[in-house]
């Protein structure tokens, strides 16, 4: 009888792994909220309820032997009293705890000995300018919780501002040096039930207002900030004895020093150009440590891989056939399309990844210049281009 894989959560993470759990023999049933979101259709059968509805978890858990998650936003507490229960969850709700909020996360690596910027959390009882005593601005304010694609996430230039947003909001901030960096790395790495690690290569990422706009495998390092990043992935998934697949972002500085700036405990878009680019893709390789499969090869299958985001420029319902189509031609590219209803500006509706045979970056901007030329028509602001 084939394994039966519950996914809190039904975004296109979750729809990605789609094709790998056919290969591999395994039922998925999503517990999400829209009946149109991506994962629906390739689930054989769906919850509908939102990813922090424990009592949907339960009717989930009824359903299948191991239950993962796309999307950590989930009642810890409430999920506790079902693993005591017996559900399995994987990763373990322990290896989740100390990353779902940002402040606390952060402790959690500096408690390793591991490299992050210079952070502390809020107090309101506390003048906020006493606090800022040893950081100068730009500081960068986020949420504690639930931020993602930078939903949360706020560059500040001065003190005024910051008392504006503090003031406004009710939420709970983490607030940290502002990293001068030159790059952006990310790197994937996975952990069997075994023990056993597999790490992907590591890429170079670049974010615009705090999204993803596009990720280019390997990243042009060197062998030392390499070996860095993968002792980071090492000591990050033994210590939280983590299973699955989980992202690593990081801060590469002027001065070559590496510094974490946070975790997914999920499969992550800077790891999709491995559905393409890698002899196993995130999305299989996490299916595999959380069935209790062996890991395979992660080895990048080109010289390398460029993958950009296929971002919302408007809000509509087209399907964007056409774009699709000009950007398919591409020599060596694979469109990925989410299947989304609705496009919003920012909302990632799908990504392109193409394989090259050198590792030029002249080349590789050529792409990323092009693509943005085909998908967002003259007058739009897309803004995918380095600049
Ligand atoms: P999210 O969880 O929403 O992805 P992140 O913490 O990853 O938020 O921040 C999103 C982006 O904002 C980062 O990829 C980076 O470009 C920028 N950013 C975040 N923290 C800092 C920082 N301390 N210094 C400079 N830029 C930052």
């Amino acid at each position: 009888m084939s394994m039966k894989l519950g996914i809190i959560g039904g975004g296109q993470l979750a729809w990605m792994m789609g094709d790998a759990a056919n290969k591999l023999g395994v039922e998925l049933i999503v517990q999400t909220p829209g009946q149109n979101d991506p994962a629906v259709s390739i689930a054989q059968y769906s919850i509908l309820a939102a990813v922090d509805d424990a009592a949907a978890t339960e009717i989930l858990a009824t359903k299948c032997d191991i239950i993962t998650f796309e999307n950590e936003f989930v009642n810890l507490t409430a999920l506790s009293l079902l693993e005591k229960n017996g559900v399995c969850f994987r990763p373990q709700l322990a290896a989740l705890a100390p990353l779902l909020d940002k402040y606390e996360q952060r402790c959690y690596l500096q408690d390793l000995g591991l490299p992050v910027p210079q952070f502390f959390a809020l107090s309101r009882e506390k003048e906020v300018e006493s606090q800022m005593e040893n950081l100068g601005f730009p500081v960068v304010l986020k949420t504690r919780r639930h931020g993602y694609d930078g939903q949360g996430t706020f560059v500040i230039p001065d003190f005024a501002t910051l008392s504006k947003i503090i003031n406004h909001s009710k939420a709970q901030f983490l607030v940290e040096e502002f990293v001068p960096f030159t790059k952006e790395l990310a790197i994937i790495a996975a952990r069997s039930v075994h023990g056993e690690i597999v790490i992907y290569p590591t890429v170079e990422t670049l974010q615009k207002e705090q999204v993803c706009r596009w990720v280019i495998a390997p990243a042009t390092i060197t062998k030392e900030q390499s070996l860095e990043i993968e002792a980071i992935a090492y000591k990050l998934l033994n210590s939280l004895q983590y299973v699955g697949v989980f992202g690593i972002e990081l801060f590469l500085t002027a001065e070559g020093k590496i510094l974490v700036n946070e975790i997914a405990p999920r499969t992550h878009n800077s790891g999709h150009y491995s559905l393409d680019g890698c002899e196993t893709s995130q999305f299989e390789q996490h299916l595999r440590a959380v069935c209790g499969l062996q890991l395979t090869n992660t080895t990048l299958n080109c010289a390398s891989a460029v993958m950009v985001n296929l971002l919302g420029y408007e809000t509509s319902q087209s399907d964007y056939q056409k774009q699709r189509q000009q950007l398919a031609e591409i020599p060596q590219a694979t469109v990925h399309w989410y299947g989304k209803t609705e496009a919003r500006p920012g909302r990632k509706l799908g990504h392109i990844t193409v394989l090259l045979e050198r590792n030029n970056r002249n080349a590789i901007n050529d792409i990323i210049h092009k693509i943005e030329s085909i998908w967002c028509p003259p007058g739009k602001i897309c803004q995918n281009f380095p600049e």
